[in-house]
């Protein structure tokens, strides 16, 4: 598989402090990845480490397969554009003019482009309007506009959605999706709103401490939430061990309760646990929402 980011045990210390702690993760060309953790998970000091406003202090990671300590790491830089934390947009200037501005940052040589992404993120009839009379949708749509400058094919947004309200959610949504899809821009999107996030996003890290707790594609991660079944048995402890031998995933919730995730057959289940001379007393299916399963991964709420 081809990725567009990879990072290597990256570390990240503020002093004793692991901000980031050996964190590796996979981001696959062509995904809109969602990274999902708690408050001070780490999030952004990723973001920052890999946009280069900030040296790791130890591991590595790779754009486009380029590894940061190679020279040509800024070039590849060159082909991601970024909305870390606050939108960077000139707030007495108009969307254009942001934009043409953007254009002279980077050194693209005509203004050409400029229409065009303007429609794209739908700021083409902002006309005369300061950036400081826009709303906050629409600020972080020209936040977007301005990184699309220079054509990247890595986009990456650091809890783009918060604070907007519905429509504002909807319309960036909509873009979103059209850059990925349309545009075949992979994008990397941090976001606390996980139900959204589960709209948009086809691959997930779920990050807890600086550290990876998991990886998983939307797809696996439909089959797993999809199924999570609700069982009453005489001894987790025995089932356990035969879910461990299946590799199967599970939580347990007490001496006589336990979830179990993904899909199998629970025929076997009921001889392997008999084998362990452990009855099921009762089960039922339920579903699990993304909320759910990273609250199962990470513990606790997920604002804490
Ligand atoms: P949030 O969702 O609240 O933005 P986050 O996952 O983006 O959280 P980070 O902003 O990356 O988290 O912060 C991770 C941890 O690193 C936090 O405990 C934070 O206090 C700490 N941290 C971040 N930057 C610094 C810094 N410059 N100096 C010291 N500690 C820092």
């Amino acid at each position: 598989m081809e990725y567009v980011l990879t990072t290597h045990n990256l570390t990240k210390k503020y002093g004793k402090f692991k901000s980031l702690d050996e964190l590796s993760i996979h981001i696959p060309k062509g995904a809109i990845y969602g990274l999902v953790g708690k408050n001070g998970a780490g999030k952004t000091t990723l973001i920052r480490v890999v946009c280069g406003l900030q040296e790791p202090t130890k591991g590595s990671y790779s754009i486009c397969g380029v590894k940061n300590t190679a020279k040509s790491i800024c070039k590849s830089r060159r082909r991601m554009g970024a909305v870390v934390e606050t939108p960077a947009i000139y707030m007495d200037m108009t969307a254009e003019d942001n934009l043409k501005q953007q254009c002279l940052i980077l050194g693209v040589p005509t203004y050409d482009s400029v229409p065009d992404i303007l429609k794209l993120v739908g700021l083409n009839h902002t006309g005369k309007k300061k950036a400081r009379n826009f709303s906050l949708g629409m600020k972080q749509r020209l936040g977007i506009a301005v990184a699309l400058v220079g054509n990247p094919d890595f986009l990456i947004l650091d809890e783009p959605i918060n604070g907007l309200d519905p429509q504002g959610i909807i319309e960036l949504r909509e873009l979103i999706l059209k850059l990925n899809r349309e545009f075949q821009i992979t994008v990397l999107i941090s976001s606390h709103i996980l139900d959204e996030l589960a709209r948009l996003a086809t691959h997930y890290g779920f990050i807890d401490k600086g550290h990876l707790v998991k990886e998983i594609s939307a797809d696996e991660l439909d089959n797993v939430c999809r199924k999570c079944v609700y069982l009453e048995v005489t001894s987790t402890a025995a089932l356990a061990r035969v879910l461990d031998a299946e590799g199967i995933e599970y939580e347990i919730l007490s001496d006589h309760t336990a979830n179990v995730y993904g899909r199998f057959n629970l025929s076997n289940l009921v001889l392997s646990l008999a084998k362990e001379n452990c009855d099921i007393i009762s089960s039922h299916e339920q579903d699990e929402s993304l909320e759910n399963y990273f609250i199962n991964l990470v513990g606790g709420n997920h604002n804490d």
